[in-house]
């Protein structure tokens, strides 16, 4: 994990309107439980807890070593990053691809009520432990309010619609409750209903649909690929030429894409992809996005090649 303010939505000072996005019913018509806006990062609502209670290692994503709980030396008094705007051109592109889906406000400002670590020290330890914790949680319940708003999924919307509700009951405990839980458990029973939400809205793709599920694509050649309704579900796809490939409605989740060459791909439809998958990986303006998902500013100064052009 790597903590980042790059892509901080209303980015440590500024502030701007968000529109409220809850969870689409499910075919039972139970009340959405989660505000999806909840589950995107407001870095004006967190103490910069990505910044100080996760470690990082000197490396091509960090220019430093930081062991956990200790503050980055960037960050600022009022929890902003002093070199937001230039993350990647000091050496912190590892800081630009963490998402903590929302974690972070809700451990400062639910689970620890808005009293900072600065500011009561003794709580720091436990703000610390608390927040991986959550992170998880909070990546689960965006997996999972995602396959609620797939329509052809309905058949586990129930289901869904129940996990989400009791993740989220999860994500209100104290801090003792929540740093106790299994996750990896949670994740076990969670992973079989997000598969088949992926199962079903792809089966609509006609024609054979590839499975490269897990798989090691390391640098492969998929220029042009047709990827349409496959599964790539944590494949390896780090440094991989996806230029011009066919990706729509593919499943996504987990699936490293650093470096991975999104030019002209389309991803229309693509399954459980996030901002941070996307800013690791490089593409351009003819990359087709999901309408949810944003392009990241880096791809439109950087070639294909990764360059920085106009520096
Ligand atoms: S450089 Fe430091 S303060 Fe800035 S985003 Fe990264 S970890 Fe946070």
């Amino acid at each position: 994990m790597s903590p980042q303010h790059g892509t901080r939505p209303s980015g440590h000072g500024g502030g701007r309107p968000r529109r409220r996005d809850r969870t689409e019913p499910g075919p039972d018509r139970a009340p959405a439980v989660v505000d999806r806006d909840e589950l995107r990062a407001d870095c004006s609502s967190c103490f910069g807890l990505c910044c100080v209670a996760l470690p990082f290692a000197r490396s091509a994503d960090f220019a430093r070593d930081k062991p956990a709980g200790r503050a980055c030396g960037h960050l600022r008094d009022d929890f902003g990053c002093g070199i937001h705007a230039r993350l990647r051109d000091e050496g912190y592109r590892g800081c630009t691809v963490f998402d903590c889906f929302g974690a972070g406000q809700k451990v400062s400002q639910v689970t620890f009520g808005g009293t900072d670590w600065r500011r009561d020290p003794a709580s720091a330890s436990a703000m610390f432990a608390v927040f991986p914790v959550m992170r998880q949680l909070h990546e689960l319940l965006a997996y999972t309010a995602e396959a609620l708003a797939l329509p052809a999924a309905r058949p586990v919307h129930r289901e869904l619609r129940r996990a989400l509700a009791r993740i989220e009951k999860l994500t209100r405990g104290d801090a003792e409750s929540v740093v106790a839980l299994d996750v990896n458990a949670l994740r076990g029973e969670v992973n079989p209903l997000l598969l088949r939400a992926s199962e079903l809205t792809r089966a609509r793709v006609p024609g054979k649909r590839k499975d490269h599920r897990g798989a090691d694509l390391m640098g492969a050649r998929l220029s042009g690929a047709d990827l349409r309704g496959a599964s790539l579900r944590g494949a390896l796809l780090v440094g991989a030429d996806l230029t011009g490939a066919d990706l729509r409605d593919a499943d996504l989740i987990g699936a490293d894409l650093r470096d991975a060459d999104l030019s002209g791909a389309d991803l229309t439809g693509a399954l459980f992809l996030t901002g941070a998958q996307l800013t690791a990986a490089r593409g351009d303006a003819a990359t087709t996005l999901p309408p949810s998902l944003g392009r990241p500013a880096h791809w439109a100064r950087e070639g294909s090649a990764g360059v920085v052009a106009d520096a």
